[in-house]
């Protein structure tokens, strides 16, 4: 009954969006309802609620800029083609700038732009100085060379953070920009009471937008150049590993950035962990995860598909393009 209560207490907290030191401290005592004999199924880690936290305090430092007499920050987000999902996605974070203040504009391109059309597009963004962001939506059209348009991006507003020279400053400790979609990983882990430092970490799924840079930031120092670094003991999972269950088993807080279907089962997970699920797949006409729902039996906490990670990785995009207007301030 006692045990119940918490569960009940814990979701009350959760909804209001907060972190809370009760179960910060059941994390580093590590207690787990499976070896009380009782059954709590996961806290729901609500990303959709905490996103509107930050948006929140972000919209209010937007706010005191202008009143300060300065630009409003502003974001370029070039669409190339008529990705249904990648419509959504761009729509969805120019939504959100202009509910935070942020300027956003769009720039839809044909599919069968010319990458030569395109990198003159950049390059005329790179040089207004109303432009703080530049957005490429990915992925591009096949006859498109991303790597050439990821590099177009001036280094300094590129708010996605997959320059090489963003990700250099990244992997050498002293980011310019955090990526988004692993620095709402970590905002969503710190602002629930979960620490990394020193927790055994499982991330499956290394690509360069999501899983590497995860994995990087969650094994970086934490310093005051870099607040965000996670101090755990991390592994990389991919279609590679061997004996991918027992590796996911290993972990404390379990990352899952695949693209696979509740690929995730509860028997891979350790029971008391925390996991993030980053996978967003359509299955039967539904948004679904990389983890089976079941893993909510078994887990101390979930973050949920949809609702979960990819709020927090709109909030992140707004973050850095109001990073990158304070920066180009001086
Ligand atoms: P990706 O580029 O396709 O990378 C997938 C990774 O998963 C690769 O490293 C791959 O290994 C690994 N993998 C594939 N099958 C596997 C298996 N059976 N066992 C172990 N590892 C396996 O995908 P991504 O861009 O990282 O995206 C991953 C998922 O996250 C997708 O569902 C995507 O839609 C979603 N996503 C969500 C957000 C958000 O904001 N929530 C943002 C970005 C992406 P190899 O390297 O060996 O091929």
């Amino acid at each position: 009954m006692k045990l119940e209560w918490r569960a009940f207490a814990l979701r009350v907290i959760e909804a209001q969006g907060v972190s809370h030191p009760r179960r910060a401290h059941a994390h580093r005592s590590g207690w787990n309802s499976e070896q009380h004999g009782v059954h709590v199924p996961a806290i729901r880690l609500d990303g959709k609620l905490l996103a509107q936290t930050i948006r929140g305090e972000i919209a209010a430092r937007v706010a005191e800029r202008v009143a300060d007499g300065k630009h409003a920050p502003g974001l370029a987000a070039i669409l190339v083609g008529d990705n249904p999902a990648s419509r959504v996605y761009v729509r969805n974070k120019r939504k959100a700038c202009e509910e935070a203040g942020i300027r956003s504009w769009l720039f839809p391109l044909a599919a069968n732009v010319s990458q030569r059309d395109l990198l003159n597009l950049i390059a005329e963004l790179n040089a207004n100085p109303e432009v703080h962001g530049i957005l490429v939506q990915l992925p591009l059209p096949p006859h498109l060379d991303e790597k050439a348009v990821i590099d177009a991006v001036d280094p300094t507003i590129d708010v996605d953070c997959f320059h090489p020279e963003n990700v250099g400053l990244l992997a050498a400790g002293y980011p310019r920009f955090y990526p988004c979609t692993p620095h709402g990983c970590l905002q969503m882990l710190r602002r629930t009471g979960v620490e990394t430092a020193g927790k055994e970490v499982v991330v499956v799924g290394r690509s360069n937008i999501v899983g590497k840079p995860l994995a990087m930031m969650l094994v970086l120092k934490r310093t005051e150049m870099n607040p965000m670094g996670g101090d755990a003991t991390v592994t990389l999972a991919h279609s590679q590993t061997k004996n991918l269950a027992e590796v996911c088993r290993r972990a404390e807080i379990l990352i899952a950035a695949v693209g696979v279907p509740g690929l995730i089962t509860a028997g891979m997970v350790r029971p008391g962990a925390v996991v993030l699920d980053v996978g967003m797949n359509t299955l039967d006409g539904k948004l679904v995860g990389d983890v089976h729902p079941g893993v909510a039996e078994v887990a101390d906490s979930l973050s949920p598909v949809p609702g979960g990670v990819g709020p927090m990785t709109i909030a992140m995009l707004l973050e850095n393009t109001l990073r990158a207007a304070e920066m180009l301030d001086g």
